[in-house]
């Protein structure tokens, strides 16, 4: 097949996106702010599926109220659902901020939560809980930019600037809750006192409780989060984020802008705009600019795994060299995982997102050499099983729900990112720095080699 054919759309309507809604990524990112309670101002059904997709990835618990819209509301306005919502949210939770998203209806309808809220907060009993909200229908964009959202959000509300202070501020991404506990050890490796937002390392991959929490411990404090204003630096992981389709987009007088912008554009926190560290060049950029910030050298312990890394890719690469792929994801999370397979000397050759920033392509051209792949953006996975049926695949990298492809070509597939459903322990894949791409390399060489052991005539318990 000519893998340079144009993509071009073939239907009308989406039957299998490659993404999920917005309110996902918004309420995901709340979870990562300590005493913070996600609140859905919209239907039943929304605030349903965002807790199941979430509860199984992450297998914990997850409280996600809703606004519970009803006929009335979405004729009427949501006013009234929304401040109920967050009587009974208080009530029931005291927490400390209450995380507001925004979904399809309540946007389509034109509910002013800004000055819903404004009203709420202005009445007696309501002034000691902080309200964030995070504009976040899906039609505007995926639950990665759902996710940018309220981490801006957040910024824009909190940070303040004051004394110059010597921390370096940490704006991740749609991570697994081990790479985020990945980048505060390295953070305490390199001895630099940061701020890490939003931070559910702990909040969505808890120790055993004996009793329920209503509100699981850990998370950014608001504290924290007034610091970022007078921080000595920023590292924004990603190179999409909202600043595609959706830059600087007015949405009923909302501007939309990545946090890492607000930080520099509002406060002059300089900062690092890297890719997720996956891959050796990425991981070098991402220390690279540790050790810029720090003015320290990388401490000897992550200077041997990254040498391990090496000696693995180079144990590791006769068995994956030439092997066509297709990856699928977010955005950024995509981009760095093709420049991690091309580096391996794996063929992406299918590369998708259901993103729509208009950036991905470019992006991908640009930054892992892949002339020939086909790389689709609002990415379907009908579509996608459609190109792979007719490209000679040797393996799928990305999340659960491409298995089905995966399983109709009798081909392994590596499981990375979100949501990781039909396994356990989504929440704790590293995918970050050398000891996270190392874990990742292991898996698809042991992935390939297993699948040419299992179609072997003979077997073989040695190589
Ligand atoms: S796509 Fe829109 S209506 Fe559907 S669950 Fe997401 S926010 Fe709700």
């Amino acid at each position: 097949m000519d893998t340079t054919v144009k993509h071009k759309t073939p239907f009308v309507a989406t039957r299998n996106a490659c993404k999920m809604c917005a309110p996902l990524g918004s309420s995901l990112a709340f979870k990562g702010v300590e005493g913070c309670t996600p609140l859905i101002h919209g239907s039943q059904g929304c605030s349903t599926y965002v807790r199941r997709y979430l509860i199984s990835h992450f297998k914990e618990p997850v409280d996600i109220a809703s606004s519970n819209f009803t006929q009335e509301a979405t004729i009427f306005g949501g006013g009234i659902n929304l401040k109920l919502a967050l009587d009974n949210v208080k009530s029931q939770y005291k927490p400390k901020i209450i995380g507001i998203s925004t979904t399809c209806l309540s946007e389509t309808i034109g509910d002013d939560v800004s000055s819903i809220l404004k009203d709420y907060r202005n009445t007696p009993g309501n002034e000691d809980t902080a309200y964030v909200h995070a504009q976040t229908p899906s039609y505007q964009g995926s639950h990665a930019d759902g996710f940018h959202e309220a981490v801006a959000s957040l910024v824009k509300q909190f940070a303040r600037s004051g004394e110059s202070n010597d921390k370096t501020v940490l704006l991740g991404g749609l991570m697994s809750p081990a790479d985020l506990r990945y980048l505060k050890e390295v953070m305490q490796a390199m001895q630099m006192p940061f701020v890490l937002l939003p931070d559910y390392s702990e909040t969505m991959d808890n120790p055993h409780w004996d009793e329920y929490k209503l509100i699981p411990e850990g998370g950014t404090t608001i504290a924290e989060m007034a610091e970022m204003g007078s921080a000595k630096a920023f590292i924004q992981f990603g190179e999409v984020l909202n600043k595609g389709r959706l830059a600087g987009r007015v949405n009923s007088g909302h501007k939309v802008v990545a946090a890492g912008d607000i930080l520099q554009k509002e406060f002059s926190v300089p900062g690092y705009h890297i890719p997720f560290p996956i891959g050796i060049d990425n991981s070098d950029l991402f220390f690279d600019a540790l050790k810029n910030i720090s003015s320290r050298e990388l401490p000897p312990e992550i200077a041997k795994e990254r040498g391990r890394l090496v000696d693995a890719y180079v144990d590791g690469h006769k068995y994956i060299f030439g092997k066509k792929a297709m990856v699928y994801g977010e955005e950024d999370f995509v981009i760095a995982l093709t420049g991690f397979l091309t580096e391996i000397g794996i063929d992406p050759v299918i590369i998708a997102t259901g993103g729509e920033s208009k950036l991905f392509e470019q992006r991908i051209r640009e930054k892992t050499g892949t002339k020939n792949s086909i790389v689709l953006s609002g990415g379907d996975f009908e579509q996608m099983a459609e190109y792979a049926r007719q490209i000679g695949l040797d393996l799928i990298v990305g999340h659960s729900k491409g298995y089905y492809i995966a399983r109709e070509l009798g081909i392994p597939m590596v499981r990375v990112g979100f949501p990781v459903h039909d396994r356990v322990g989504g929440q704790r894949l590293l995918h970050l720095g050398y000891r996270g791409t190392n874990q990742l390399f292991d898996t698809i060489v042991n992935a390939v080699i297993q699948q040419k052991q299992d179609n072997s005539p003979v077997g073989y318990k040695y190589m």
